[in-house]
């Protein structure tokens, strides 16, 4: 069955759907994306991520025809006619400023900002959360603005094909010392039994799951603290895992070729994916 897909105003087959070659999106990386979780045919967290994607486009001045509450109707419309009713997927959004000729300044006022969506099944990494992941550090490359979840995603996409070239899962960034987050992950610690991570910054994308994540803590009663972890506390790491919307919590058990803690997913781990799965599964798709 050939994807259905929404382009600027119009639901079509993926195949039939092409963008100009001016588009700023495909020139620049100018704009913004998101993606968001669906279970069982609801939008996981819809409302955070849309919360996001409005900071995302008010600070790059990019200003979509759909409103916030259009993007999440055309998300349920494509979940529909995807055939993603039951079972997991993801809905996929961009927005970039159009398509207009090439210059570094905006384009000209009233260029439509290119808005593309699609929705597909996905299969969740259950099995590698059973044995845990194993993960490299990689230098943070990136500019001093994380916190946009912007398609310019060189930075990342150069760490990841180091994690596939090294055979591991994800790669870790570290900037000034500190693990900042993965490529495509928000990344937590445990050190002395407290739960760590780095703070909600410029530099680092506020997750929506490591906002969960941080919810559930506090409801678990797990100690927790918003301040970074560094390279050099890495061998007094009790436990390690990785938190993002295809990711869930996934417990790391190896870093650069170390073992974290026992070598095996911790508790505090396991005790906080049990949560997350809580809320992903028992009708807590909002
Ligand atoms: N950090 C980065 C750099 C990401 O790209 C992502 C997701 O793509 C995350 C963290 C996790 O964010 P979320 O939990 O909203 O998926």
């Amino acid at each position: 069955m050939t994807p259905i897909i929404y382009l600027n105003g119009q639901f079509l087959p993926a195949s039939q759907a092409t963008l100009s070659i001016e588009d700023r999106g495909f020139i620049f990386g100018d704009g913004v994306y998101e993606v968001t979780r669906v279970v069982n045919g609801q939008l996981f967290e819809s409302g955070r991520h849309l919360k996001r994607l409005a900071r995302g486009l008010a600070d790059l001045r990019l200003d979509p025809e759909e409103s916030l509450a259009e993007i999440e109707e055309i998300s349920m419309r494509l979940i529909r006619d995807n055939g993603l009713t039951t079972g997991e997927g993801t809905v996929y959004l961009q927005v970039t400023r159009g398509a207009a000729p090439r210059t570094h300044h905006f384009p000209p006022a009233g260029t439509r900002c290119t808005v593309f969506m699609s929705a597909k099944s996905f299969v969740v990494p259950h099995d590698k959360r059973a044995t845990g992941v194993s993960v490299v550090t990689y230098p943070d490359i990136r500019w001093a603005r994380c916190d946009i979840k912007t398609v310019n995603l060189i930075p990342a996409v150069l760490a990841k094909q180091h994690a596939v070239e090294a055979n591991v899962f994800e790669s870790i960034f570290v900037r000034d010392g500190a693990i900042t987050e993965g490529s495509h992950t928000n990344c937590f610690g445990v050190i002395d039994g407290e739960l760590r991570t780095y703070p909600a910054s410029n530099w680092i994308l506020g997750g929506v799951t490591r906002d969960v994540t941080i919810e559930l803590a506090h409801e678990l009663g797990i100690p927790f603290d918003p301040r970074p972890f560094h390279v050099q506390d890495l061998p007094r790491l009790e436990e390690f895992f990785l938190t993002g919307t295809t990711t869930d919590v996934m417990p790391v058990v190896q870093l650069d070729g170390r073992p974290v803690g026992h070598g095996r997913p911790g508790a505090i781990t396991m005790r906080l994916y049990e949560g997350m799965a809580r809320r992903l599964y028992s009708g807590g798709a909002a």
